[in-house]
């Protein structure tokens, strides 16, 4: 096996026995960008001298004796809403083409801590908005699995880079999926967070009461380091409470005897592919070979999770976006203006891509006098009804399974002009988001085609312990 296609742990203990350094590795992974992503298209920025002088600079502290970390010195990939200090991060949006932050998100911060080697920023739907990474500035990211293909979004990039071993782990946001159905799509793993785990802080916001920084690995252990370095509470994210962080590689190993999974039928329903639902039921029936307990049950709200998501989110884009006005951030329009009004409108016509233009448009349309009530307020009035249908579930079960999808990678272009049917193909990712619950994507499997199928393991609030719970026995 090639060092660029290892796992967090071989690694950390391949460095430790000094079987290879760090630069070889950040090499590896170096190389592989250089072979593959004019194909695949997952990076918007390679730093190859800073992921080469942070590799270094970990191989001197190691050599000199020094306590390093798990992750430290081991290559990761940044979605490109994350901020970098010095380094672009362009949400892959034209407005913000150029834009420089002068700080670090605080996950940025936390990673840096932990000894980081950054190879690089990935593509994504601009400003997170989409399921494809077809609404990207730079390109469409393609699935390393079948080029043909999209390799899911929003972080597609992310998930890409990870399948195509250009990285060894990667981060992304999760809003609505944008964690999860890549990971399912590119055959890795993606935990989507509870909400307020991980600081949201640097990171571009997108519908602030749905965002979450979420992790892809190559196994469910990986996913129990990662997040072991970067969970808890940040003063400079108000939605990150208190919460004990438990150590998530305790849950590594353990057995699933009498955990209780339960299978709603909704997540079953016709408009699921039948190898998706097929090859997920199986990797559930092993899980019940070990001892695990497997129960039918009903999440009635379900179909409602899209309508819910596509007023809310649409609202909290539209008032989040209201900063990126060529003045204070953003591009200036190239256009002459006659006027204030006149350069915000060519600031922010040129600025964005249709699909942003579009959100927006529903975004200030449901929260405007007259339409408030009718739309947006009853759309949080169902995402409370949708938390309620989990609440009950979970006093009957530990987890809940189902697909992450309801169909493989679908082809470039094959979605795309087709709003609805996109949006519809995040319906059993979404409602885990209305309720802030953490749900890991687990690959179980390849259809006939050859493409990776994803099991989402869905569980009560900060308890993503059970999900690497459940994930590791199913790995072992
Ligand atoms: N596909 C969803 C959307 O287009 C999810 C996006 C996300 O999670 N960032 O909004």
């Amino acid at each position: 096996m090639r060092l660029n296609e290892l796992t967090i742990r071989e690694i950390s203990e391949g460095f430790k026995e000094k079987k290879f350094s760090s630069r070889e590795l950040t090499e590896a992974c170096l190389s592989a960008i250089k072979e593959k992503d004019f194909e695949i298209n997952a990076f918007v920025t390679v730093d190859n001298e800073g992921a080469l002088e942070s590799a270094e600079d970990f191989d001197k502290k190691l050599s000199r004796g020094e306590e390093v970390s798990v992750l430290g010195g081991i290559p990761v990939a940044l979605k490109d809403n994350f901020n970098t200090k010095g380094i672009k991060s362009t949400c892959c949006s034209p407005i913000l083409r150029d834009f420089v932050p002068p700080y670090d998100a605080s996950v940025v911060k936390m990673l840096k801590g932990n000894e980081m080697v950054m190879v690089g920023k990935t593509n994504m739907d601009e400003y997170a908005c989409g399921g494809s990474t077809e609404h990207s500035y730079f390109g469409t990211t393609k699935n390393p699995f079948d080029v043909s293909r999209v390799a899911g979004g929003s972080s597609g990039g992310s998930a890409a880079a990870l399948a195509s071993s250009m990285c060894i782990y990667s981060f992304g946001t999760d809003t609505g999926g944008s964690v999860r159905q890549p990971a399912s799509f590119c055959g890795v793993y993606g935990m989507k967070v509870t909400y307020g785990r991980v600081s949201r802080s640097g990171v571009t916001a997108m519908a602030s009461s749905w965002d979450t920084i979420s992790p892809f690995g190559r196994s469910a252990e990986d996913i129990a380091y990662i997040l072991d370095a970067v969970s808890g509470d940040d003063y400079y994210d108000s939605t990150t409470p208190g919460v004990e962080v438990p150590d998530y590689s305790e849950f590594l190993n353990k057995d699933v005897k009498n955990l209780k999974i339960g299978l709603p039928k909704e997540y079953f329903d016709r408009g699921i592919d039948k190898e998706v639902s097929e090859t997920v039921k199986y990797a559930v029936k092993r899980l019940e070979g070990m001892g695990a307990k497997v129960e039918k049950i009903s999440l009635p709200m379900t179909k409602y999770a899209v309508a819910v998501y596509y007023i809310t989110m649409p609202a909290e884009l539209s008032a989040n976006l209201e900063r990126f006005d060529g003045i204070r951030y953003g591009k200036k329009p190239e256009k002459d203006s006659k006027n204030l009004i006149d350069y915000y409108f060519q600031a922010r016509g040129e600025g964005f891509g249709e699909e942003i233009k579009r959100r927006i448009m529903m975004g200030t349309y449901v929260l405007s006098a007259g339409y408030y009530d009718a739309y947006y307020k009853k759309a949080q009035k169902v995402r409370t009804l949708i938390v309620k249908d989990f609440e009950k579930a979970f006093e009957k079960v530990d987890v809940i399974m189902g697909p992450v999808s309801p169909i493989p990678a679908f082809k470039i272009g094959e979605l795309v002009d087709d709003p609805l049917s996109m949006y519809m193909a995040d319906a059993l990712t979404i409602p885990a988001s209305a309720a802030g619950l953490p749900a890991l994507s687990c690959p179980v499997g390849l259809n006939s085609d050859g493409l990776p199928i994803g099991l989402q393991i869905i569980a009560p609030q900060f308890k993503e312990g059970l999900c690497i719970q459940a994930a590791s026995a199913l790995e072992s």
